[in-house]
């Protein structure tokens, strides 16, 4: 597993182990945000013997095929990435690197690996562009030739580039459109995060969009339901098979900040903004495709989702972050 030590990675290697699976997992610890809440995700590996973390980067792709020659590895789990669309506007050559190299390498070393069996991968909602709702959730389907951000861009290239590895050298793959994952454990710069941050400690929060913005949050065990789902039904080989992961009731941005006061039992100062460069409206999940394949049905309401983050952000994050 690529981004073992990431957000969504974590949550995914500790259900794969629970049910017995042997996980390698592979990540840089990288700096885009807080490497000490990375480090934290890996030592929570340490208790378990089906686990082994290796120290590497996905760009480098001698490294990667080494480690699936030398562990005989044929399901890949591949999360490793340069998320975020506002970094995107100032940081452009790490989407090139890791997403763009690195999902090359791993496409590679996947090729090259005997008996290879699947590799499920991590794309993004944002390659629907700048959207808003029109009744229905979003559809594999639908036109995504109109990416917003680079890092839009660089995930539509990675389902492209997978397309193009099914159909040549017939290797099974599934890529994952994940909607805005939350939760404990989650990442420092997403809004959710940030804002229980700033509510805590009594500082304004930013609203973008002029709060006019809607996101299909998923909480992060029903995006590991989903991908595990996925991982255990394989396409046929040739095939690079995309799948929306969401949880099918977007929420707009003021009531999500409404929920989480709620939630903190604290109101929020809102300094308004206007829309960033990149940011889309709107995101909404039709996920009729993933629950026909795997009987997926998301199970985690927002405020319920909300409430166990904050549960963890005030018992672990604020103690050690
Ligand atoms: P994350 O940043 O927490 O996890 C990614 C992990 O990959 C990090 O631990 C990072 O250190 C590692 N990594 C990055 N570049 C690397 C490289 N070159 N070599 C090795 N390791 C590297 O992010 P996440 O939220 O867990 O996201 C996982 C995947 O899902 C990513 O591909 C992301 O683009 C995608 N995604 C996430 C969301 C979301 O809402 N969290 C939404 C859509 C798509």
């Amino acid at each position: 597993m690529t981004g073992a030590a990431g957000f969504i990675g974590h949550a995914t290697a500790h259900r794969l182990l629970a049910r017995g699976e042997q996980v390698i997992g592979l990540d840089n610890f990288n700096d885009y945000y807080d490497p000490a809440l990375k480090r934290a995700r890996a030592a929570t590996f340490q208790s378990c013997p089906g686990f082994r973390m290796i120290e590497a980067d996905i760009a480098d792709p001698g490294a990667v095929a080494a480690i699936m020659r030398e562990h005989g590895i044929v399901r890949v789990v591949h999360l490793a990435a340069q998320a975020g669309v506002r970094y995107s506007l100032d940081h452009p050559f790490s989407y090139e690197r890791s997403n763009l190299a690195g999902h090359l390498a791993v496409l590679e070393a996947c090729r090259h690996a005997p008996d290879f069996a699947h590799l499920v991968y991590a794309s993004s909602s944002s390659v629907y562009g700048s959207r808003t709702f029109s009744g229905a959730g979003f559809r594999e389907d639908d036109a995504v030739d109109k990416p917003a951000s680079l890092y839009a861009a660089t995930k539509r290239a990675c389902e492209l580039m997978s397309e193009s590895y099914a159909s040549l050298y017939g290797f099974p793959q599934t890529g994952l459109r994940f909607f805005t994952v939350y939760g404990p454990w989650g990442r420092p710069d997403m809004a959710y995060f940030s804002f229980t941050r700033r509510i805590l400690a009594g500082e304004p929060i930013e609203v973008y969009g002029e709060g006019a913005m809607a996101r299909d949050f998923t909480y992060v065990d029903d995006i590991v339901d989903g991908l595990v789902g996925a991982l255990d039904h394989p396409p046929p080989a040739n095939e690079n098979r995309i799948l929306n992961i969401g949880d099918n009731k977007p929420v707009g941005l003021m009531d999500m900040i409404e929920i989480l006061e709620t939630v903190l039992g604290r109101r929020a100062e809102k300094l308004m903004r206007p829309m960033q460069p990149g940011d889309v409206p709107a995101t909404w999940a039709d996920i009729s495709k993933l629950r026909d394949l795997t009987g997926y049905q998301p199970k985690v309401m927002l405020a319920e989702g909300l409430h166990r983050f904050a549960a963890w952000y005030r018992d672990f994050y604020m103690v050690v972050g």
